[in-house]
């Protein structure tokens, strides 16, 4: 890790009269995973669009591993993986129909089995996406972010929704995706999704970042200013407790 592979500075939308992104700064370094949090409505939507050039932006600067979003959007999207929408997984065709699909309009040779065992639907290879679980459906929509071999892959909110098991499979799946070397950029509201997967995170509000740093390093900072939880934390949570009973194995098939 160390190189900048996304450089966002002062970068603004808006959207009429509505100022939507307030002139963020950040950096993502190469191979970590970066996350963008904040609560509904802070603009990491838009932030994550703009560098993925599906939106415009009003001003400011975006350089993507060396490459300027004003002068070379298609080079730009040529290195990044972006989930696409249900919407465009074509409802006739299954998974394996829909790999090759996608792989011959990136022009790239895609073993479409492999694939979908790399994100543990093997099984489901003749399976219309409509035919899959909230889970499933996610993990194809990550494989198919994969499929012509980007730096970076976009993931916003990917576990949206999802049961615990799911969650958790979900986050071993972008832990691996990332051990590959691939630099990944994800937006959630779950904190404990953050704190588990992000190297950083920035968090948004209204527009603007008010923090940016290693998960571990903002709690520290908080801790540092004497701030205590006000009730004794107990060494499980519930969710541990439905975990310990229900198992840990991907259960969405059954
Ligand atoms: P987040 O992803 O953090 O939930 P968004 O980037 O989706 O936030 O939205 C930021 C703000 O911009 C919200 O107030 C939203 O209503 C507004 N917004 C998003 N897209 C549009 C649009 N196409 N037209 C007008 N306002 C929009």
């Amino acid at each position: 890790m160390g190189k900048v592979i996304i450089k966002v500075n002062g970068l603004h939308k808006s959207y009429g009269n509505f100022e939507a992104v307030k002139g963020i700064s950040f950096e993502v370094l190469e191979g970590e995973i970066f996350g963008l949090l904040g609560p509904n409505g802070a603009g990491k939507s838009t932030t994550l669009e703009i560098i993925e050039t599906l939106r415009n932006k009003t001003s400011g600067e975006v350089v993507v591993d060396g490459l300027d979003l004003d002068k070379s959007p298609s080079e730009i999207k040529k290195i990044i993986g972006v989930q696409l929408q249900a919407s465009g997984f074509y409802p006739g065709l299954n998974l394996v129909e829909l790999i090759n699909l996608f792989a011959g309009l990136y022009n790239e040779p895609t073993d479409a089995l492999a694939l979908l065992e790399k994100v543990n639907l093997k099984d489901k290879a003749k399976a219309k996406f409509k035919e899959l679980s909230g889970g499933q459906k996610q993990r194809f929509s990550i494989a198919t972010t994969l499929i012509n071999k980007p730096k970076i892959i976009f993931l916003d909110e990917p576990t949206t929704g999802l049961d615990p098991q799911a969650r958790r499979n979900l986050w071993d799946l972008i832990l691996g995706i990332r051990a590959q070397g691939t630099t990944v950029i994800i937006t959630t509201h779950y904190m404990d999704e953050a704190e588990v997967l992000c190297d950083r995170v920035a968090i948004i509000d209204s527009g603007k970042i008010i923090a940016i740093d290693s998960p571990s390093q903002l709690i520290d900072n908080l801790v540092a200013t004497g701030f205590e939880r006000p009730v004794q934390v107990k060494k499980a949570n519930l969710e541990d407790v439905f975990i310990n009973l229900t198992g840990y194995a991907i259960r969405e098939e059954g």
